[in-house]
This record gives structure tokens, C-alpha cells and sequence, in this order.
């Protein structure tokens, strides 16, 4: 199971960017330290404005920047802070990975030049209640995507978004029957 917490800083960047990008879609990349086996905290994400209604397309070269410079900042010690994934938001669905999301997710952790062997792919979106609610999944070479949980240093400050729920119909006719 993988734990991604987002720090106070992050939860407030996301929901004022999601505000104020309204209808598009916004996205970027995650920047963390490793806590423990598993568990993640996002220290800073950068924000690229330029989406559409319906889709996002990361730039590359923007997000490597910001990765150089959180390594500056970090000391260099990749094995505990290090690029973690990326994030986008679903203002107008449901704040999951589409198919699109995860096929795009899974080419780029297969990719050669990719040098993470695990990356995670955080949905998010601001509520009816103006609350973050969100999903993060979990990347690996040849394996298949796996939910994590989200949560945040701030207590509630984050709600996971459900995931589609599957209807389990009893019929009265099995009532009847195991009379
Ligand atoms: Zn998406």
C-alpha cells in the first residue's frame, strides 16, 4: 500500500489554482521525500495553466526545471527527496485516472530515459463544498497501476474521491429461495 500526504503548502497551492483555473485543466509535478517504505510527502508541485476544458498536455522542459532546482534546494540526495509523479485535475468528471491517464502514466514509467522505476499519478478536483478531493495510483514497469491513499498533514484537509461504485442487486426471488 503507498501513502501519499500532501503538506499544508501543497493543499492550499492546489485549491487556489483549481479555483482560479475554473473549467481548465491544470497540471504538473509532484516533488516529495520518501518518509518511510511506501509513504510519501509532497513537499512542492509546480502548476502549468496552459489546459483545456477536456484535456491537459504536460511540457516536459518546465517540469524538469522545477525538479533541477528541488534538487538544488534538497542537497542532492535523490533517495529521499525526488520527483514522485505528476498530478493534473478533473474539474468537470470524477477526480480518477481516465484510461487515457493511465495508458499515458504506464508509457511514461516504461519509457528508457525514465530513471524512476515508481511513479505516482495524483487526480484532483475542488468539490461542490469547495473541498480538495482527490485519487492517487501507483506506477510500476510491466505491473499493473494500484491505488494509494491520499491524505494531507492537515487533518481533512483532503477527501478521497470515490471510485465508481458497482450496484449488487439481491433480488427478492433469492429472499424466496433461501426460505
Ligand atoms: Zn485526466
Amino acid at each position: 500500500m503507498i501513502e501519499v500526504v500532501l503538506n499544508s503548502r501543497c493543499v492550499r497551492k492546489l485549491k487556489r489554482e483549481l479555483a482560479a483555473a475554473g473549467p481548465r485543466e491544470i497540471g504538473g509535478v509532484l516533488a516529495a521525500e520518501q518518509t518511510a517504505d511506501g509513504r510519501f510527502l509532497v513537499l512542492d508541485l509546480s502548476v502549468q495553466r496552459d489546459g483545456t476544458t477536456s484535456s491537459f498536455q504536460r511540457d516536459p522542459a518546465q517540469h524538469r526545471a522545477f525538479i533541477e532546482e528541488f534538487h538544488e534546494k534538497r542537497g542532492h540526495q535523490p533517495q529521499r527527496f525526488n520527483y514522485l509523479g505528476e498530478w493534473h485535475s478533473h474539474p468537470s468528471f470524477s477526480a480518477t485516472p481516465s484510461p487515457e491517464d493511465f495508458a499515458q502514466m504506464q508509457s511514461l514509467v516504461e519509457e528508457d530515459d525514465q530513471k524512476s522505476t515508481f511513479l505516482v499519478l495524483l487526480v484532483v478536483k475542488l468539490g461542490l463544498d469547495g473541498k480538495l478531493r482527490g485519487s492517487v495510483h501507483g506506477f510500476r514497469p510491466g505491473q499493473q497501476p494500484v491505488r494509494g491513499r491520499l491524505t494531507s498533514v492537515d487533518e481533512g484537509a483532503v477527501e478521497e474521491e470515490q471510485a465508481p461504485v458497482i450496484l449488487i442487486l439481491i433480488t427478492a426471488k433469492e429472499d424466496h429461495e433461501a426460505d
